[in-house]
């Protein structure tokens, strides 16, 4: 049985070898793409130098000797808004233009591209609200600084600097960048196609109405395929097998000879010791390369990797039981799907343990937990009721908690590592308590 560091070591390996390739998008369908190549800045943000108030565009050196008993009087030779092309600033003296947020500011006589300091130059804002008007007349009654409330051309982006490497995962604020720059299609990888079967002839549609005698809801079917597209598959479920081996060849082959060969096949259940476990069995006739069977987890034990033949898709045969499926999709899957995607390992947060944990020896447990902020300070608990059948823990859960191998207790206040529960970082107020109480018999963790 090889460890989970060695488990996660041969994922990231194989899976490097199988990325999807890439395509080109529009900016408004990347968010929650990853990037596959990087981009440089192609333009200045802001493109002109322009006014962050609304005020008067002054030459600074003209405001020198301002003071509220001596205001500078300037005349004002016009208004300039947002929108309007740059107005040619002029060369009289003791000038000023009325400037509204964002107007481009007066030119220098001349050119725009005239050196600053060259003294005819608009060169700085006043704000409205710290002027007074006599007539036509501007009174200053202090000194401008050089540059006040001007936003300089480039001075968010320049030209030229790099902007977002490869690998980096879009999300609004990167759209709000590109969009700024004028990036209207980007290269993007493809999402990897993850193609997944559930096994069981146990297992009922979740709408069935009545449960028949021995028979249970298939819940992780529905669970993955809402769960995979949030880490950036593209599912193709594949329905119920149940536990018929020769079907589950029939279709693998249909499956890999098919026109959308997937990146990812991803099983639940018959991978464990029963009678009906064939998924090892299956991949063996199928000619798969198996990495490894049994993983020193908990819980998610009998978790499986393989490679299907043929270059092929990477295999997961995770254990049918809801909560060592979702393990298996949130350590082993979503890594490999990050991998695919060139997106870098995660790593996990630290939080102090509340309170001592049993767990068993030997083995990485990865369990439901409630991530808290005191004091300043992330602390986790893991929750009753770790038993990997329970899926009610999960709706009061807002993160997993890690135990490594060593020891059976964890004592309170180690630092223990946290992931969240989804890919969009540690949020510790996303999944209020809510009324569900664990019913607990302390057994089977
Ligand atoms: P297995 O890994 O096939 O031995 O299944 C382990 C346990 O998980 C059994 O109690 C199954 O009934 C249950 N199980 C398997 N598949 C599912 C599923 N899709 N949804 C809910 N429970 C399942
Ligand atoms: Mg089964």
């Amino acid at each position: 049985m090889i460890s989970y560091s060695e488990a996660l070591e041969r994922i990231l390996e194989r899976a490097s070898e199988h990325g999807p390739g890439r395509e080109r998008v529009a900016l408004d369908a990347a968010s929650g793409r990853v990037l596959a190549v990087g981009l440089a800045c192609p333009e200045n943000v802001p493109p002109f130098e322009n006014s962050a108030m609304d005020g008067f565009a002054v030459r600074s050196f003209e405001t020198r000797e301002a003071s509220p008993e001596r205001p500078v009087r300037l005349r004002v030779l016009g208004t300039v808004s947002a929108g309007d092309p740059p107005v040619s600033g002029g060369r009289v003296p003791a000038s000023a233009w009325e400037i509204m947020t964002g107007a481009a500011m007066p030119l220098s006589p001349g050119s725009s591209d005239e050196p600053r300091g060259e003294p005819l130059t608009y060169d700085a804002v006043i704000k409205v609200e710290e002027t007074r008007r006599e007539g036509t007349e501007l009174l200053i009654e202090r000194p401008v600084r050089a540059g006040e409330n001007v936003r300089g051309r480039g001075e968010d982006f320049r030209s030229g600097d790099p902007l977002l490497s490869a690998g980096g995962r879009i999300g609004p604020y990167q759209v709000l960048a590109l969009a700024s720059l004028g990036i209207s299609e980007l290269e993007v990888v493809r999402r990897p196609r993850v193609a997944v079967f559930s096994t069981g002839r146990e297992l009922a549609s979740p709408s069935r109405l009545k449960l028949a005698p021995g028979m249970i809801r298939n819940s992780t079917g529905p669970y993955l395929q809402a769960a995979l597209p949030l880490f950036g598959a593209e599912v193709d479920y594949r329905g119920v097998i149940a536990d018929d081996p020769e079907r589950f060849f029939v279709e693998l082959q249909a499956l890999l000879s098919g026109p959308d060969r997937p990146e990812l096949v991803l099983t639940t259940g018959a991978v464990s010791m029963g009678v009906h476990d064939f998924v090892p069995a299956v991949l063996e006739r199928l000619g798969a390369r198996i990495h490894f069977h049994k993983v020193a987890i908990r819980p998610g034990k009998p978790l499986l990797f393989a490679e299907l033949p043929g270059g092929g898709p990477l295999f997961f045969g995770v254990p049918g039981n809801p909560v060592s499926s979702a393990v298996g999709l949130r350590f082993f899957v979503v890594p490999a799907l990050r991998a695919l995607q060139g997106e870098a390992p995660e790593k996990p947060t630290l939080a102090r343990l509340e309170a001592s944990s049993r767990k068993p020896d030997g083995l990485r447990c990865f369990y439901k937990a409630r991530l808290a902020e005191a004091e300043g300070r992330l602390q986790v608990s893991a929750l009753p009721g770790q038993a990997s059948f329970k899926v009610s823990p999960l709706l009061r859960s807002n993160a997993w908690v890690v135990f490594e191998e060593p020891g059976a207790e964890v004592p309170g206040g180690s630092l223990v590592s946290v992931f969240p529960l989804g890919p969009e970082g540690i949020g510790i107020l996303d999944n209020p308590e809510t009324a569900f109480q664990a019913h607990d018999k302390g057994c089977c963790t």
